[in-house]
């Protein structure tokens, strides 16, 4: 695969590090690794980073001087969007929406929502249920009769063009085992809108590595998110010269993980970020990468990957945790010196 017949900016901070979770691994009794796409700079970083070295190489070959996006209040796609478009000196609008219903501040202020403004986005709010998709067009067009050049991102970066980010973090993985001959068994990682695990995918099925990816996820039930991943792979492929290459059967989500909702913090979730903080050092999110690892610890607890070695994919999200401080009892820390 060819990845630079495809327009891309060299911002993100990669390769990304593939390390062992020694303590992790000895607590669940298999062998576990961490790639750290919550590493890959642009504003602390995460997995939209990827996608948006090609999605705004495209916005920039398109003459564009303002990119739009949409997602739920705390997105983290929405914020690493707002940074590159910084870094490239163009406007950035952004369309939140409330998927939660939280009227906590921290929620609607703090987190992502401080760094996009922070960044010089201007964003907007949407009640839960709006068409998200639809209200952007029309956003786009009224900016577009206003005179600006409006390369509009969809949620989450997953398109295509973003899905390639992905493919080429197949191949890094990938070249990352060969180098150290560390055979790996599985990958695992959060899925939301699908341009991750479609681009995991269809690069580990391009390349013929035969290493299975399993998507943990955070919203749709399991038929739903497999066709979504499934459909995006397929577009994918055939965009990268290999229409047909990724079966239907290569696509695996498992979506008991999800809890009451997108973005409501699960008890196994809430469990994932302080085994991960505690054991390793390491900051999950509770939207996506501990709802991603509540999946890992529990099948792993099951024997779902006995005598495996796998791999979690950190997608990142750790500033969501600062618009989400009152989900966890964090009382009983405190001492008295
Ligand atoms: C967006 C996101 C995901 C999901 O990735 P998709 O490509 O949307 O499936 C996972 N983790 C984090 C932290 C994210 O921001």
């Amino acid at each position: 695969m060819h990845l630079s017949r495809f327009p891309r900016l060299h911002l993100a901070h990669l390769p990304t590090a593939l390390e062992p979770m020694e303590r992790l691994s000895r607590e669940l009794g298999v062998e576990l690794w961490i790639k750290r796409d919550d590493c890959t700079g642009m504003s602390t970083g995460g997995n939209k980073t990827r996608k948006l070295e090609f999605l705004m190489a495209e916005a920039l070959e398109q003459g564009a001087d303002m990119v739009m996006t949409q997602g739920a209040t705390q997105t983290n796609h929405g914020r690493q969007t707002a940074a590159f478009a910084a870094r490239l000196g163009l406007k950035c609008h952004l369309l939140l929406e409330d998927r939660t219903g939280y009227n906590n501040p921290n929620y609607n202020q703090n987190g992502n929502v401080l760094l996009d403004h922070l960044h010089g986005a201007t964003t907007e709010k949407f009640p839960a249920g709006h068409d998200m998709p639809g209200e952007m067009e029309r956003a786009a067009e009224r900016k577009r009769a206003e005179g600006h050049k409006v390369y509009v991102i969809p949620g989450g970066g997953s398109n295509p063009t973003g899905a390639l980010g992905y493919v080429n973090c197949a191949m890094e993985l990938v070249g990352q085992a060969n180098d150290r001959n560390l055979k790996i068994d599985r990958v695992v990682h959060a899925t939301g809108s699908s341009g991750t695990q479609a681009g995991l995918v269809t690069g580990m099925c391009a390349m013929n590595a035969q290493i299975p990816v399993l998507g943990i996820g955070t919203r749709a039930p399991r038929e739903k998110q497999e066709q979504m991943v499934y459909d995006l792979a397929c577009r994918t492929a055939e965009k990268l010269g290999c229409p047909g290459v990724v079966k239907r059967e290569d696509v695996v989500a498992n979506t008991d993980y999800v809890g009451e909702g997108y973005g409501l913090p699960t008890k196994a979730g809430i469990e994932a970020i302080r085994m991960f903080a505690e054991l390793e050092g390491i900051l999950l999110d509770p939207v996506y990468s501990a709802k991603g690892a509540s999946g890992l610890i529990d099948l792993t607890r099951k024997g779902a990957f006995k005598g495996e070695r796998v791999v979690f994919v950190h997608t990142g999200g750790s500033v969501a945790l600062f618009g989400y401080d009152f989900a966890f009892d964090h009382a009983n820390r405190w001492v008295n010196l």
